[in-house]
């Protein structure tokens, strides 16, 4: 499937409708994930990346190797520039913990201490110091760099994967844990289709992929007995599917009955409830929110 601007934008202004309809998303975060969501799809459409060579053979693909390990991934650096610069203004207006951060951000910018290309190799790298340095640095706001920095990667990110996808045979589950493009871990998975083929949503490139539909995303644990999943009520469309072997859990949408739309990084916004009631649970979520935070 390509990429569609048009189909793209109505999709997500009917799905940013549904979001203001959940209370508990605060109105202020709602309006920067809504325009940077906006800023993003814009940015989709401008991102020109070339796509490099491919270090994984595709008999190691087979296995389980990545086709190209986050580490290898490109970005368009001026897109990025541009749209962390709208991403940042943006930020700063919203005012509150936020803009605060956001203007400490720029100063230190413009005092040459943050590098935005220090800052965008060191997402690409997982390099979670750098992020942890920053967040101790704005402790009312601590994801706000990581916010800025994966917002405006996002579009290159996406669309370098995209690219990938016709080395990648996605006709059978993936069984590995990982990403089968970046090696990254799943963000959050959906059913789809009237077979309710199970597909999972990376946290570093965005794409999809078909995954096993009862199996652990994580530790690959396939023990039925080990595998459980819950609702919650006021959430309709979405599941936590948990493994007792590795307590870890993954959110999953089923809109299938639903006149609903569905957005991976929004879908994992909407259901926000079912992260922290899984955290009473005392299960984990290995990776952070579409959203860096
Ligand atoms: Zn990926
Ligand atoms: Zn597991």
């Amino acid at each position: 499937m390509t990429f569609d601007m048009d189909t793209e934008r109505k999709r997500l202004e009917r799905k940013l409708v549904i979001l203001r309809t959940k209370e508990f998303l605060p109105a202020p975060l709602l309006d920067i994930i809504s325009d940077t969501a906006t800023l993003q799809l814009a940015a989709r459409q401008a991102v020109s990346v070339p796509l490099p060579s491919l270090p994984t053979p595709p008999s190691a693909h087979l296995q389980g190797v990545p086709l190209l390990p986050r580490e290898h991934f490109v970005f368009d650096a001026k897109q990025t520039a541009l749209l962390f610069g709208k991403l940042l203004a943006l930020s700063e207006a919203s005012g509150g913990p936020i803009g605060t951060s956001a203007q400490a951000v720029r100063k230190a910018l413009e005092d040459g201490i943050f590098s935005l290309s220090e800052a965008c190799d060191a997402f690409i790298r997982d390099d979670t110091l750098f992020f942890a340095d920053w967040a101790a640095r704005l402790p009312e706001a601590p994801s706000t760099v990581r916010f800025l920095v994966q917002g405006s990667l996002t579009p290159s990110l996406e669309a370098v994967s995209e690219q990938l996808k016709t080395h990648h045979n996605d006709e059978e589950p993936w069984a590995f844990g990982h990403c089968p493009y970046c090696g990254s871990l799943p963000l959050i998975s959906s059913l789809r289709g009237k077979e309710g083929f199970r597909h999972l949503t990376c946290s570093f490139c965005r794409t999809d992929y078909r995954a096993k539909r009862l199996q652990c995303a994580f530790c690959g644990e396939e023990d039925h007995d080990k595998l459980e999943y819950f609702k919650a009520e006021g959430e309709r469309g979405f599941e936590v599917h948990v493994c007792r072997t590795c307590n870890c859990y993954l959110k999953t949408s089923d809109f299938r009955e639903l006149d609903t739309v569905s957005i991976p990084a929004l879908d994992d916004l909407e259901s926000l409830a079912l992260d922290i009631l899984a955290r009473e649970q005392g299960l984990s979520r290995p990776t952070l929110s579409a959203w860096g935070f």
